[in-house]
């Protein structure tokens, strides 16, 4: 096997999990192997949690809460805890960055620079967050106080997906945490490795064993033992749509635990004649598919393009088409890598070939190529002349795979853009106020750009209307899924008008 790259640090790359503070392997001994995209190599085994390793995380996580040694303590406190773990993070950058690499084929740049960072980010601002938070009085009549709180929700199940494997986690996590609960967290089966890790630095930063348990494991047998549990409070969960409706019913079949789910997505971009900077909005759209291989979830898959500018859009997207042929994602000037495993890169070739069948015309790409002998590539991939009935714009193939839909009617444009179960972001280009506030209010996604698709913050929060999910991960609003609303009334005597 060709070598890679020497790496400035070695990360352990440690696959047993963490339970109560421990790190263990899977009670009946079983692992897999965990493989590595960018050659194929073995990086680790891996523990493989079930229904025992579940049991026992979640009784951790329940002693935890139940004697208070986070939920109890002064939310002052949490925050020093949380914020010492995002240092923890940071001064670990390099070694997360290189697992993530590893293990899920994403360039090592973005790893630290977008996954690191901003995952050490989250957890700072949760932990910020939670010592500036007040409660409420209710306006009630002076006979009595009416107080409404928020409580920890108590064991709260996690599961998320392989794209951002640290990212997710934290989005998830921070917010969990700060609130005072206990978690279990399932990482994907197709990247484990550094929310591992990032339990172990949790110990470091001073987090009470039992409060942060990760096991990893299958989403059919850890993943849905931990849906399914009857000791769980709520489960957060990131992924695809088919599983996440899946997660709702394992809800409501066990105790009616909470479930939140930030889903799938197939996201348009609406870019209309009068766009203010043709070059930007290009560069956008071609960054925006491209970035982290397009496995992205609020990737702009749908470009709808105003007929009288197409070709000139066109030419100028297919031009910077080269600059993303993938490579390997350890070389520091890579910006796109490799697809997290075979399984994903045949389901990506596989929308490439319906696509074509369908009458599609493939534009750029569409192969998949070996830059590394052994790893998951495929070329960026440009169609035209794609209809918003074609499976491609359909589907979520979580690929590099841009599907171009002309339009003349702008209305009918949004109505095409509406016309799909998802509902996670869109897009709209264009320099009249009126039209982008008319299309930006038609849009139904649950975050709308206009004249830019990528702006982020975790001031903001995320997630879709329809399939794309229920709730919203970021920003204050997060913490309503991690908390309980409690009512306390209290009975006032007033002396003073006897
Ligand atoms: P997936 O649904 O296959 O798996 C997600 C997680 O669920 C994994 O940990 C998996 O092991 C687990 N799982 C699978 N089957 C399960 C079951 N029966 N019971 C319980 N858990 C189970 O999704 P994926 O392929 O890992 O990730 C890609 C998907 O995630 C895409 O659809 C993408 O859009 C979505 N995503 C959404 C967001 C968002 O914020 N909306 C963010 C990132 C990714």
């Amino acid at each position: 096997m060709p070598e890679t790259p020497t790496p400035a640090v070695t990360p352990a790359l440690d696959g047993r999990a963490v339970i109560d503070g421990r790190r263990v392997e899977a009670a009946d001994g079983r692992t897999f192997d965990c493989l590595s995209p960018i050659d194929g190599r073995l990086l680790t085994t891996v523990a493989r949690g079930g229904p025992a390793d579940i049991d026992a995380a979640v009784a951790a996580a329940r002693r935890a809460f139940e004697d208070r040694r986070w939920c109890g303590q002064a939310p002052a406190a949490r925050k020093r805890v949380l914020i010492r773990l995002a240092e923890r993070l940071l001064a670990h950058a390099d070694e997360l960055a290189l697992t993530e690499t590893l293990d899920m084929g994403k360039p090592i740049r973005y790893a630290k620079s977008v996954d690191v960072h901003s995952a050490a980010n989250c957890i700072r601002w949760y932990g910020e967050a939670v010592d500036k938070i007040y409660d409420e009085i209710a306006p009630t009549p002076r006979t009595a106080l009416a107080l409404i709180t928020r409580e920890p929700v108590g064991v709260v199940g996690i599961i998320v997906p392989w794209n951002y494997p640290l990212l997710m986690a934290a989005w998830k996590i921070a917010p969990a945490l700060a609130a005072g609960n206990s978690v279990v967290l399932k990482p994907s089966e197709k990247s484990p490795l550094t929310a591992l890790r990032l339990a172990e630095l949790a110990l470091e930063a001073g987090l009470p064993p039992g409060v942060l348990n990760v096991v990893p494991g299958y989403g059919p047998e850890a993943g849905s033992a931990l849906a399914l549990h009857m000791d769980v409070d709520a489960i957060a969960f990131t992924g695809s749509t088919r599983v996440g409706k899946q997660i709702h019913v394992m809800a409501g079949q066990s105790n009616l635990k909470r479930a939140w789910t930030e889903l799938g997505g197939k996201s348009p971009n609406i870019v209309c004649a009068d766009c203010p900077d043709l070059d930007r909005a290009v560069e956008a759209a071609v960054s925006s598919i491209f970035f982290n291989q397009g496995e992205s979830c609020n990737a702009p898959s749908r470009l709808f393009v105003e007929a009288s500018i197409k070709e000139a859009f066109l030419e100028k997207a297919l031009a910077l088409v080269p600059r993303y042929q993938p490579a390997n994602p350890l070389e520091p000037q890579t910006i796109m890598g490799a697809i997290v495993d075979r399984i994903q890169l045949d389901t990506v070739l596989r929308y490439i070939e319906q696509g074509q069948a369908e009458g599609a015309r493939l534009l750029a790409g569409g192969q998949a190529v070996e830059p590394v002998p052994g790893g998951c590539y495929v070329q960026p991939t440009v169609f035209d002349g794609v209809t918003n009935t074609m499976t491609i714009a359909r589907e979520e193939i979580f690929g590099p795979v841009l599907s171009v839909i002309t339009f003349t009617d702008l209305a009918d444009a949004v109505r095409q853009a509406n016309d799909s179960i998802y509902g996670l972001q869109a897009a709209v280009w264009t320099r009249d106020l009126n039209k982008a506030h008319a299309v930006a209010r038609a849009l139904r996604a649950g975050t709308v750009h206009v004249n830019q698709s990528d702006e982020d913050d975790i001031t903001v929060p995320f997630g879709g209307f329809r399939q794309s999910g229920i709730g919203r991960d970021k920003s204050l609003h997060a913490l309503d899924k991690y908390t309980e609303l409690k009512t306390t009334w209290i009975r006032i005597d007033d002396p003073l008008s006897a």
